[in-house]
């Protein structure tokens, strides 16, 4: 396959590893990634052997691979067939769910994986790399914006320590609750999630970095016989180092957490560039997205619907901000939630309105530049 780099692209082969990540939470988290995945408590990847994903077919040789939230797995992949390899996007919390999506993969296909690209550095994104790197030795390059790498090496294994720590409060926080409850259906449950936590507690002990060994700063192309898959960073958006993936042919976007169908994670965000690169997705011609979080997104209203949601967003709490308000205050006054009944779900089944405190505290120190 041909590769087509532009502006300051480079291959920089670095070291293998083996990460892990998380699951579900107890507490309510209104979106994925990884500051809401380091909540979550701990669910085995391989399920007792049940597939962690449906793989289906939203084009020719175009694969999601959407995640079976009952298994606790919350993050999408999209497979897609190349003339003599596979390339991959998007790699989960742990190699463990990596390792039992690559057993999914050869269900379909022959084939090996080629490439892996990391839509961001977010831990339920990238961590899972590993798995791919031992199980095709030969030639696997994983591709990332140069600014998610960089976000990967600055940010995103800080963040596997921080996730450590946070995992052993949790099952001490747990343990403390068993050791006061009487009901047996909750202390079971309690034992499970205990166990649960522990298994993964264990997994993120041993995780070593996997990180991108191709970047690119703008786009790259990838040409394989018929298929054209174009990388590309529309601005800093979700976060500072979002990249989508088009097919052009097939009519389908790849966008991580740029647009996803549940609740935006905006914590690490550019509210006003995403609304950028929202107002530049929206101008792709597509029939299908395949998103981070959620089934198959179809047409333009979800792209829409975030876009005048941000901006709505940012121009009350600046209003607010403007009048004197204080944040509490504008917490009380914020009205957004108009926008509640379009947005999915997550596994959790929240929606927006557990997220919106963070929203608009996030808003705030942006306007206000507050920490
Ligand atoms: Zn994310």
């Amino acid at each position: 396959m041909k590769c087509k780099l532009s502006n300051e692209s480079r291959v920089d082969k670095v070291g293998n590893g083996i990460l892990r990540s998380i699951r579900r939470t107890k507490q309510r988290f209104a979106c994925s990634c990884i500051a809401l995945a380091v909540l979550c408590f701990a669910v085995s990847a391989f399920a007792g052997g049940e597939p962690l994903f449906d793989l289906n077919e939203v084009a020719d040789g175009v694969y999601i691979a959407l995640a079976r939230l009952k298994h606790g797995v919350i993050s999408n992949a999209a497979v897609i067939m190349l003339e003599d390899s596979v390339l991959v996007v998007d790699t989960h919390s742990r190699p463990s769910t990596a390792y039992s999506l690559i057993d999914q993969i050869k269900t379909v296909t022959d084939k090996p994986v080629r490439y892996v690209v990391n839509t961001h550095f977010h831990a339920d994104h990238f961590r899972g790399n590993a798995a791919y790197l031992q199980s095709y030795p030969q030639g696997l390059e994983i591709i990332s914006s140069e600014a998610a790498r960089q976000s990967i090496l600055n940010r995103g294994l800080p963040r596997i320590k921080a996730d450590i720590s946070r995992q052993n409060k949790q099952i001490e926080s747990l343990k403390r609750e068993l050791a006061d409850t009487t009901d047996p259906g909750r202390r079971d449950e309690l034992k499970q999630n205990i166990s649960q936590t522990e298994q993964y507690l264990e997994e993120l002990k041993d995780m070593l970095p996997a990180v991108p060994t191709m970047t690119f700063e703008k786009s790259l192309t990838l040409y394989s016989k018929d298929r054209v898959i174009q990388l590309l960073f529309l601005g800093r958006a979700h976060t500072d180092n979002d990249i989508i993936v088009y097919l052009p042919k097939e009519k389908i976007l790849v966008t991580g957490d740029l647009l996803h169908a549940w609740v935006p994670y905006i914590a690490d965000c550019y509210p006003y560039e995403w609304i950028h690169a929202l107002e530049a997705l929206e101008k792709f011609e597509f029939d299908k997205i395949i998103s981070g979080h959620g089934d198959v997104i179809q047409g333009k209203e979800m792209i829409i619907l975030w876009r005048n949601y941000l901006t709505d967003l940012m121009a009350q709490v600046a209003e607010l901000h403007g009048q004197g308000a204080s944040l509490q205050e504008i917490k009380q006054k914020v009205d957004l939630l108009e926008y509640e009944p379009h947005m999915g779900l997550d596994e959790a089944g929240t929606g927006l309105r557990a997220a919106l405190d963070s929203h608009i505290q996030k808003a705030y120190r942006v306007i206000t530049g507050d920490q």
